[in-house]
């Protein structure tokens, strides 16, 4: 089920959003000001943000205008009651709906089907790619919210799994040695010896290379590994 990211000040009604979501099977997440809301919109792996625009920190606008920079997310408004610039504000910064408060939670539901809806289909793979997705074959990750597919199914990648499959694909058609994959992706206090790049390349290709029958990612012998395009 979809995660929604509640970016409410209010207690009161993020709370009752809250219960009313999870009651329907939404995952919820909840940001009181927007500095949070916006890390957690690209970072969370939230499906839809319903952002406050009235915000302590960074105004509800503003967190849509970043989030609009990195990420396609979609965005639905609250908007306090007539308030018209608001309203267009937030849609000119790319916002996709909004709702004037008070509302009537089964609007809301309907709105974030359809915003959901509507995302999912515009993510199928002709529409053009994503800023935060990387492509290849295939194979396409979500580098906001750590998530893999293979066509449309999700890869259930530990984090080391996805964070070294991220940099692999980062540097399509480099070869790259292990020392350097174990500085990227485990970091430079990783005491351990290079083997340990070896056994999650061997993770990574039983969970793609071996499932989907295909070759991804290949071992350049006397270097490390590499990512490379068919020719
Ligand atoms: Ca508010």
């Amino acid at each position: 089920m979809a995660k929604i990211l509640i970016v409410e000040d209010e207690a009161k009604i993020a709370r009752f959003v809250e219960l009313e979501l999870k009651y329907e099977g939404y995952e919820v997440e909840i940001a009181n000001d927007g500095r949070t809301g916006l890390d957690l919109a690209l970072h969370s792996g939230a499906d839809l943000v319903l952002l406050d625009i009235m915000l302590p920190g960074l105004s509800g606008i503003e967190v849509c205008r970043r989030i609009r920079t990195e990420s396609e997310i979609p965005i639905i408004m609250l908007t306090a009651k007539d308030d018209v610039t608001d309203k267009v504000a937030g849609l000119d910064m790319g916002a996709d709906d909004y709702m004037t408060k008070p509302f009537a939670i089964e609007e809301l539901l309907a709105r974030i089907r359809v915003a959901l809806n509507r995302h999912a289909k515009k993510g199928g793979t002709a529409a053009g790619h994503k800023k935060d997705e990387l492509v290849f074959g295939s194979l396409s990750l979500n580098v906001a919210s750590h998530s893999a597919y293979y066509g449309e199914e999700e890869l259930a990648l530990t984090k080391k799994e996805y964070e070294l499959l991220e940099y692999l694909l980062k540097n399509k058609n480099i070869a790259v040695t292990r020392e350097q994959l174990l500085n990227n992706v485990w970091g430079y206090e990783y005491f351990g010896d290079t083997n340990v790049v070896d056994v999650y390349i061997r993770y990574l290709r039983q969970k793609i290379d071996d499932r989907f029958s295909v070759r991804i990612i290949s071992t350049v012998r006397g270097v490390g590994y590499i990512i490379k395009d068919e020719r």
